[in-house]
């Protein structure tokens, strides 16, 4: 068996067989399927990442702000505590120091703003935890200057004003008149406003922080100091000095109470003050860092994606190139050959035996069609020679069957001849009149046509076997015969019926026709001078055919006929009536 030619092989078909490189795409495909979606998982878990990072900045942010809020209401309730002496104001402060700190150490904690800016949430803490030990010191010095109003200065005043309406009362009711005891009156009278002033001073400095009222009163206690001496020997003494000591005794705290709330208020509108701002610095930088890394967290979040969008993209592009690249090299090579085999199957249709040209190598699946196809071609030259050697054998058969048909068909013409042929005389047989007589009577009477039968017998034929033998006699019958066939038309038949006696049937003749035929007839035969014999008759009985009658009723007329005209003598013809 002869080989397919190899052509140029491509080269993934030189490596691998079909199905391996149909299954070698299709796996290509699904890895590049398989990057694309990890790096799209990547690509979520980045942004993820990043977006926590913005979460977290975000919080950062938050808290920053809140920091600065929270800040300025500590700053506004300190004032309010040590302007208003309101003890909720502590509490306010103590809650947003706690809710403050809180927040920046969770901060911190979570490195909310990253590890650069760790520092300055630091030193915010710092800053706050030194802003909240000085309000708590404020709150301090506050507490004790209330407790010293308290004990040295309230009850002294009380104890002035209790003193002072006894006095006046006294001045006013003892009803002695002069100018000592006007004076009395007017003194005590001028020390209880100076007291007034110095109680308005006091509620000045603890309810509404003004220390300019408070810080005036060493006036009234010199001008009080000035009235109780100018007070007349008939003012009890013991009260004056009762009034004199207490007068004395807030005018000894008087000095330490002022610079106790000077140094708090110090505190809270100076240090406090200070350290906000500077806490506010810090926060307004520690946000614009914030606000730095988040503009940054957003660029690198942006970056990130366009690099990792384009890497997809081109990861993509490349991949279904790559995948375009092998699958049309596949089919390119598949089809290439597959068009080639086609045409190869069309030209072994057309009987070709060329060779098979191939484009694979032998593990291919096309390499194997195009083997099975030299195969085939081998089997189909081989049923080529085999049918060219049938079609030769049955030609010749065909023309050996054609002669001996042809042969037969004429042995069975000669046969069938034979059948309807008399052997002496050449003319029909007794069979084959029997036979046409029924025909020609049949049809004759179908059709209406006028139809004649002639009975013919030789006149004493015995006496010519007798005196020349039976060899003479039977020339005698041929040479008759001959006779008559000649002087017969076309569609008249002649018939020996048997021994000397003949059948004419005579179609679409009438009776009387047939007597005129059958009469030349008798004068044809009766002037013949045959050899040795000399003279011979015919007797001839006519019958025509009439609608009734049947072949055997009409052959029976006849040779009645012809036995009547034997009768009358012989030698003539006779029409049956
Ligand atoms: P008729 O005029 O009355 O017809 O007299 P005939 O002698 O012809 O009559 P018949 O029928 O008695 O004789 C017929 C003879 O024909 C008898 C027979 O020997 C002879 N014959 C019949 N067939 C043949 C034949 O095939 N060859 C020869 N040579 N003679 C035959
Ligand atoms: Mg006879
Ligand atoms: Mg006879």
């Amino acid at each position: 068996m002869s080989s397919p030619e190899r052509h140029s092989v491509p080269l993934a078909a030189r490596w691998l067989p079909l199905r391996q490189r149909v299954a070698a795409t299709v796996y290509l495909t699904l890895l590049l399927a398989l990057l694309f979606g990890v790096g799209a998982i990547l690509m979520a878990q980045m942004t993820r990442l990043q977006a926590d990072e913005l979460v977290r900045l975000a919080d950062a942010s938050s808290a920053v702000r809140g920091f600065r809020t929270n800040v300025d209401r500590m700053q506004f309730a300190a004032f309010r505590f040590v302007a208003s002496n309101h003890s909720s104001a502590v509490n306010q402060v103590s809650r947003l120091y706690a809710q403050t700190r809180a927040s920046l150490v969770a901060c911190l904690t979570a490195h909310c703003a990253g590890a650069s800016a760790a520092g300055r949430v630091e030193s915010l803490v710092a800053g706050l935890d030194r802003f909240y030990k000085i309000f708590v010191d404020a709150v301090a010095q506050r507490n004790v200057l209330n407790a010293e109003i308290n004990q040295r200065f309230t009850p002294n005043l009380a104890l002035v004003r209790k003193e002072l309406p006894a006095l006046l009362q006294q001045q006013t009711s003892s009803g002695q008149v002069g100018l000592a005891k006007e004076l009395d009156r007017v003194n005590l009278r001028a020390i209880e406003r100076h007291l007034l002033a110095v109680e308005e001073a006091t509620n000045a400095l603890l309810y509404s922080a003004n220390l300019l009222p408070y810080s005036s009163l060493a006036i009234d206690f010199e001008c009080e100091r000035g009235h109780l001496a100018r007070l007349s020997p008939s003012v009890p003494a013991a009260s004056v000095a009762v009034v004199r000591g207490a007068l004395e005794q807030m005018e000894s705290v008087w000095g330490a109470l002022l610079q106790r709330a000077r140094g708090y208020l110090f505190l809270v509108n100076v240090v406090m003050a200070a350290d906000a701002y500077e806490m506010q610095v810090v926060a307004d930088q520690l946000e614009q860092q914030i606000e730095a890394a988040l503009v940054n967290a957003h660029r690198a979040i942006d970056a990130k994606l366009l690099g990792f969008a384009s890497a997809l993209i081109l990861l993509l592009l490349l991949g279904s190139l790559a995948v375009f690249a092998l699958g049309r090299a596949m089919a390119t090579s598949v089809t290439q050959q597959l068009k080639l085999l086609t045409r190869t199957f069309n030209e072994l249709a057309a009987g070709s035996r060329a060779r098979i040209h191939i484009q694979s190598s032998h593990n291919d699946e096309i390499g194997e069609l195009a083997f099975a196809a030299a195969r085939f071609r081998d089997a189909n030259a081989e049923i080529h020679d085999l049918l060219a050697r049938y079609q030769a054998l049955n030609e010749a058969l065909e023309s050996k069957v054609a002669e001996r048909t042809s042969a037969l068909e004429e042995s069975n013409r000669q046969l069938e001849r034979l059948a309807h042929t008399d052997r002496l005389t050449g003319v029909l047989n007794r069979r084959a009149l029997e036979q046409l007589l029924a025909d020609e009577v049949k049809r004759s009477q179908r059709y209406g046509r006028s139809f004649s039968l002639m009975y013919l017998d030789l006149d004493h034929f015995k006496q010519i076997n007798d005196r020349y033998g039976h060899e003479v006699g039977d020339v005698v019958l041929v040479r008759i015969a001959n006779e008559i066939s000649a002087m017969l038309r076309a569609h008249d038949r002649l018939g020996r019926w048997g021994g000397e006696e003949f059948l004419i049937l005579c179609s679409e003749t009438t009776g009387e026709d047939a007597r005129s035929l059958a009469e030349r007839i008798r004068a044809q035969v009766e002037q013949l001078k045959l050899e040795l014999v000399g003279q011979v008759t015919l007797s001839i009985g006519i019958a025509s055919l009439t609608p009734s009658q049947t072949a055997e009723s009409l052959l029976a007329k006849a040779d009645q006929a012809m036995y009547q005209a034997k009768s009358q003598g012989r030698n003539r013809c006779l029409l049956a009536s």
